[in-house]
C-alpha cells in the first residue's frame, strides 16, 4: 500500500474544533480521520477508514479463532420483532423509528438479539447443530440522549455483535468463556489498558455479565477497584456485603421522641446526642427512607415504594435505576405525597409503608438485629431503637445506596476506590429470554425439544478507535499502536525537488516489500508543516528525506519514543523494514 499525501483526500486542521472536549475527538478531527455529518453521526475519511478496518480485522480474526461465523443482518428491522420481545416499548426514545410507504413501523437496529434468534430458529433444529456462534460487524443506531465526544458515543456507530446458541447451561458458560478470552486477546492486540468489571445486564435481561472498560480519566463509566485484590466492578454492580446480624434479644424497646426542628440528618443526630440517652449517635445510626415510584415498561400505573438507606449515605439514582430496571424510577413529588396522606414527608418510617402495603426495600446493611433512628410516621417525631426483624420486616434488600471510596471490597479483601473508563466491550449470558420469546428449540437426543440458551456479546468497533487515541496520544497528536496504524511508515520528503523524488523512491521500495506506506510528496509545503502533520497523524515509524541527503543520510524517527537517528540512505529501506517486521 502506498498513499501519497499530494493526492490523498486529507486536510488536517491547525485548530481544535470548538465542540471537542476530549483528546480523541480533537485529534481524530484535526488529523482528518473523521468529520461530523450530524450530531453523533460521523464520516470516516481515508486514513480513519483504514484504522477502523484495522480494528475490525483484529476483532474478526479473534472471533473466527473461537469459531465465530460472520454474517451480516439488515439494520432496517420491522417492528414486530421488537414488539415480540417487548423492546419496541422498552427502548423508549433511544430507538430510531421509521414508517414505510405503507405505514408499517420499522426500527434501525440498536442491537440484534431478536433477529439472530429468529435466524437460528429458521435454519437449525437438532441438538447436533449446536453450539453455534454467529457475529456481524455492522452499523448500529441509537438515538442517544447525549451523543458525545465524536465517535466515542455516536448515534450511528460500528459494533461487533455476536450471539452464542447452546443446548445447555454448561455450553453457554463455555461460549461465554470463549468470548471472554477472545476479547482479552483483541484488546491486548490493540494495545489497550483495560479492566474487566462485573456489570449489570441492562435492558437485555439475563444473569452473568461483564464489561471491558478502557481506563482513561475522560471515561464516562465510573467503576471501583479494590486495594487488596483484583476485584473490579461497575458502581451499579457493587454488591454491599451484609454485616453479621446481631442477636435480637436484649435490645431496648423502640421509643418515639418529639424532635422538632430537625430537618436534616445532621440536626437529628445533634438532637439525640443532646438528649442524654447515654450513647453517641452518628448519621450511620439513622435510617433514611426515600420514597420513589417505579413503572414497568408499557404499564400505566406507578408503584410507590420506600427505599431505606443508612442516613450517612445518599441514594445513588443510577444504582437505584439499575436495580429496578427495566422499570423507570422517579422521586415522589408533592402531589404523590398528597395522594398518600399516611406518608408524612420528612418523618416516614418503615411501618407506615409496610402497614399500607407499599413495598419497602432496604440497604443490605439493614440486617436483622440492627437498631435505627428513623421517622415515626408523625410530624416532628422520630423513633429510636427501631429494630430490624423485630419492629419491622422489610420486603427485601436493594443496592441503591452510594458506593464510597474506602468501603470494604465485596470479596472481603481491601477497600474500594474509584476509577474511570470507557466501555469497549460487553459480554453477557442472556439465558433463555429470547429463545422463550421466539420459541427457539432443538430436538434433543431423546426426541424431545430443548430450549436453546443464548449469550450476547458486543464490541464498540468505532468507539475503539477513539478509545485507542484516548490512551495513545501526546500533545502533538495521535500515537497509533502499530496493529491499527493507518500505515507502517510515514516517509517525508522535505525540500523542493530531489528529496521528494528520493522519498517517493524509498516509499515505493518499501511498498514493494509489503509495507503500508504513507509518503509526504507534497510540493510547496514547508518542512515545518510536514513535520507537524506527521506528528498529528501518528504513524509509528517516520523516515525524513531532507537536508542530509547531500551527505547520503536520512532521518529515522520513532513516533512513540520521539527517538531520532541518522541512517545511511542505502540501508534506509532495510532498516525500516526490519523495524516494522520486528515490532
Ligand atoms: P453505554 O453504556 O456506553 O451506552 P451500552 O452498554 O449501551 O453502552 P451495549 O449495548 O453493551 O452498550 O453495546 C455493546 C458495545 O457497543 C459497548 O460495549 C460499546 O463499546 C459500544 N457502544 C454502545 N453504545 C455506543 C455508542 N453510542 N457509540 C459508540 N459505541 C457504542
Ligand atoms: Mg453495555
Amino acid at each position: 500500500m502506498l498513499l501519497r499525501m499530494s493526492t490523498l483526500f486529507l486536510r488536517t486542521l491547525r485548530e481544535d474544533p470548538a465542540d471537542a472536549e476530549v483528546p480523541s475527538h480533537r485529534l481524530l478531527m484535526r488529523g482528518g480521520f473523521v468529520r461530523r455529518a450530524a450530531p453523533g453521526v460521523y464520516t470516516w475519511l481515508p486514513l480513519g477508514k483504514i484504522v477502523l478496518d484495522n480494528v475490525a480485522a483484529v476483532v474478526r480474526d479473534e472471533m473466527n479463532r473461537i469459531g465465530g461465523q460472520e454474517v451480516l443482518l439488515p439494520a432496517l428491522l420491522p417492528r414486530e420483532y421488537y414488539e415480540a420481545s417487548g423492546r419496541w416499548t422498552e427502548y423508549g426514545d433511544s430507538l430510531f423509528r421509521l414508517v414505510d410507504r405503507k405505514g408499517a413501523d420499522y426500527a434501525l437496529g440498536p442491537t440484534h438479539e431478536e433477529l439472530f434468534t429468529l435466524l437460528v430458529k429458521g435454519e437449525y433444529s437438532s441438538y447436533k447443530d449446536f453450539p453455534a456462534i454467529l457475529y456481524q460487524i455492522q452499523e448500529k443506531f441509537r438515538d442517544e440522549a447525549r451523543p458525545r465526544a465524536g465517535v466515542l458515543r455516536g448515534r450511528e456507530f460500528h459494533m461487533k455483535d455476536s450471539y452464542s446458541f447452546d443446548i445447555d447451561d454448561d455450553g453457554l458458560q463455555r461460549s461465554y468463556d470463549l468470548h471472554r478470552e477472545a476479547y482479552t486477546r483483541i484488546f491486548d492486540r490493540l494495545g489497550l489498558n483495560y479492566v474487566i468489571v462485573a456489570a449489570m445486564s441492562g435492558a437485555m435481561g439475563g444473569s452473568a455479565s461483564e464489561e471491558f472498560l478502557a481506563e482513561t480519566p475522560t471515561g464516562e463509566d465510573t467503576f471501583v477497584r479494590s486495594t487488596g485484590s483484583d476485584y473490579a466492578a461497575n458502581v451499579e454492580a457493587v454488591r454491599t456485603p451484609a454485616p453479621p446480624a446481631p442477636p435480637l434479644d436484649g435490645l431496648p424497646a423502640a421509643q418515639v421522641h418529639h424532635t422538632p426542628a430537625t430537618p436534616t440528618i445532621a440536626t437529628l443526630v445533634d438532637h439525640f446526642n443532646a438528649a442524654g440517652l447515654g450513647r453517641t449517635f452518628t448519621a450511620a445510626d439513622t435510617l433514611k427512607n426515600v420514597l420513589v415510584k417505579t413503572r414497568a415498561p408499557g404499564e400505566a400505573e406507578w408503584e410507590v415504594m420506600g427505599i431505606g438507606v443508612p442516613g450517612d449515605r445518599e441514594v445513588d439514582l443510577k444504582r437505584l435505576e439499575a436495580a429496578l430496571q427495566p422499570s423507570e424510577v422517579e422521586l415522589l413529588d408533592d402531589a404523590d405525597f398528597a395522594a398518600h396522606p399516611f406518608l408524612v414527608k420528612g418523618y416516614v418510617g418503615p411501618n407506615a409503608l409496610l402497614q399500607n402495603k407499599l413495598r419497602y426495600l432496604v440497604d443490605p446493611r439493614v440486617v436483622d438485629g440492627t437498631r435505627w433512628v428513623t421517622g415515626a410516621d408523625q410530624a416532628d417525631h422520630h423513633v429510636v431503637d427501631l429494630v430490624a426483624g423485630r419492629d419491622f420486616t422489610p420486603d427485601g434488600t436493594i443496592e441503591a445506596a452510594e458506593v464510597r471510596e474506602g468501603d470494604p471490597s465485596p470479596d472481603g479483601q481491601g477497600t474500594l476506590y474509584t476509577a474511570r473508563g470507557i466501555e469497549i466491550g460487553h459480554i453477557f449470558q442472556l439465558g433463555r429470554k429470547y429463545a422463550d420469546v421466539f420459541g427457539l428449540d432443538a430436538l434433543g437426543p431423546d426426541g424431545k425439544p430443548k430450549r436453546i440458551t443464548m449469550g450476547s456479546y458486543g464490541i464498540g468497533v468505532s468507539r475503539l478507535v477513539a478509545a485507542i487515541v484516548e490512551q495513545s496520544h501526546d500533545d502533538k497528536g495521535v500515537v497509533w499502536p502499530r496493529e491499527v496504524a493507518p500505515a507502517d511508515v510515514h516517509v517525508v520528503g522535505t525540500g523542493k525537488g530531489e528529496q521528494i523524488e528520493v522519498a517517493l523512491r524509498i516509499a515505493e521500495e518499501l511498498a514493494e516489500r509489503g509495507l503500508r506506506v504513507l509518503v509526504d510528496d507534497r510540493k510547496g509545503v514547508s518542512p515545518g508543516v510536514k513535520f507537524t502533520d506527521a506528528e498529528l497523524l501518528g504513524i509509528p515509524t517516520g523516515l525524513i528525506v531532507g537536508k542530509g541527503l547531500a551527505q547520503g543520510v536520512v532521518e529515522f524517527r520513532d513516533r512513540a519514543s520521539g527517538e531520532r537517528s541518522e541512517i545511511p540512505i542505502d540501508s534506509a529501506a532495510d532498516h525500516v523494514a526490519g523495524v516494522v517486521r520486528g515490532a
